[in-house]
């Protein structure tokens, strides 16, 4: 399947992760929109969160549970960051494998994304 978060997932594609479980991987934005920027993956191929079945709401837990303890090893759990999902065009998404964008390390500002 021609999708870069699967590369990455498998490996094939470089990452500077900073955490991973059997579900979840997670790695420094490439093109960083905060100081802290990390994209947070299920490992299963999901293309967006209208794709989402109830078998999959564990992962959200799952998610959950990655920016929680990301947000604590990156130093903003305390001062702050935002869980941003992308959703189809008009959001901005570009890639189609459902993601978490967690952000933080400044004052954000009151438009979410
Ligand atoms: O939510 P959206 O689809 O717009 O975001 C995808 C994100 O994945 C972008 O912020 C982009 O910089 C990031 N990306 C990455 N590593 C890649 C390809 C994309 O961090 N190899």
């Amino acid at each position: 399947m021609d999708c870069i978060f699967c590369k990455i997932i498998e490996g094939t594609l470089p990452s500077k992760k900073v955490y991973e479980t059997e579900q979840v991987v997670a790695f420094h934005d490439i093109q960083p929109k905060a100081p802290v920027h990390i994209v947070i993956v299920p490992k299963k191929h999901i293309p967006t969160m209208n794709d989402l079945q109830k078998e999959d709401y564990a992962l959200l837990g799952d998610i959950h549970e990655a920016a929680q303890q990301i947000a604590k090893d990156l130093g903003v759990a305390q001062s702050g960051y935002r869980l941003v999902n992308n959703c189809n065009k008009d959001s901005g998404q570009i890639v189609f494998h459902i993601h978490y964008h967690l952000l933080g390390g400044e004052p954000l500002g009151d438009i979410v994304g």
